[in-house]
C-alpha cells in the first residue's frame, strides 16, 4: 500500500515529510524519521523494489493528471450542458423571466465551473454529488428570487412547483454522482 498524500494523493516515498508535489505535510517527522529507519534496514533488493514500486505510482500519477488535462474541456462542456439543461426544464415550471438568456448562460457558466471543479478534485461520487446539486442550487435560487422579487403569483406555486425543484436538485445531483464514479474508477483503473 502506497502512502498518498492527504491533499494531491500523490505516492511519496514513506521516508518523506513533505508532498513533493503539493508542498503539505504528509507525515510527522518522527513518523518519517522512524520510517527512514526502518527503510535503510531493509535488504537492498527488497528497498529497491518498494523504490520501483512507487516509481511506477508516480508515473501513473502523472499520466493520470495528463489524463484529466486532456478531459478537461469535455467535463467543463458536460458540467455546463447537464446544468443547463436542467436548470431550463426547472424554468419551465416558474414564472416567466424576461432575462432568460441571461439565466441559461449563469447556467452554462456555473455547470461549465461544476464540470472543471470535478476534474479538478480528480472526480469522487459524493464530491459529484455536492458539486453538481449546488450548481443546481444557485439557479433554483435565482430563479426563486425573481419570483420574490416580482411578487409570487399563486398560480405559480403548487405541489408539483415544488417537487419538480426537488426532484431537479436531486437528478442533478444524481447525474453528479455517476459522473464522480466515473471519473474516480478511472482514477483507480490508471492509476492505483
Ligand atoms: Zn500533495
Amino acid at each position: 500500500m502506497l502512502l498518498l498524500c492527504k491533499q494531491c494523493t500523490y505516492p511519496n516515498l514513506p521516508i518523506e515529510t513533505l508532498c513533493a508535489i503539493c508542498g503539505s505535510t504528509i507525515q510527522s517527522k518522527e513518523d518519517a524519521a522512524e520510517n527512514k529507519e526502518l527503510w535503510d534496514t531493509l535488504p537492498e533488493q527488497v528497498r529497491k523494489e518498494f523504490e520501483a514500486k512507487y516509481k511506477s505510482g508516480q508515473q501513473r500519477y502523472h499520466s493520470y493528471l495528463k489524463f484529466l488535462k486532456r478531459n478537461l474541456k469535455k467535463h467543463i462542456l458536460l458540467g455546463a450542458l447537464i446544468n443547463c439543461v436542467f436548470s431550463f426544464v426547472s424554468y419551465l415550471h416558474s414564472m416567466p423571466m424576461p432575462w432568460l438568456a441571461i439565466y441559461l448562460v449563469l447556467a452554462l457558466i456555473t455547470g461549465g465551473i461544476t464540470g472543471w471543479m470535478l476534474n479538478y478534485k480528480k472526480g469522487g461520487r459524493f464530491t459529484g454529488v455536492i458539486i453538481f446539486s449546488g450548481a443546481y442550487f444557485i439557479l433554483l435560487l435565482i430563479n426563486g428570487l425573481h419570483m420574490l422579487s416580482v411578487g409570487v403569483r399563486p398560480e405559480y406555486i403548487s405541489i408539483w412547483w415544488i417537487f419538480q425543484g426537488g426532484s431537479g436538485f436531486v437528478l442533478n445531483g444524481g447525474v453528479g454522482y455517476f459522473i464522480g464514479l466515473k471519473l474516480e474508477m478511472d482514477r483507480f483503473n490508471q492509476w492505483l
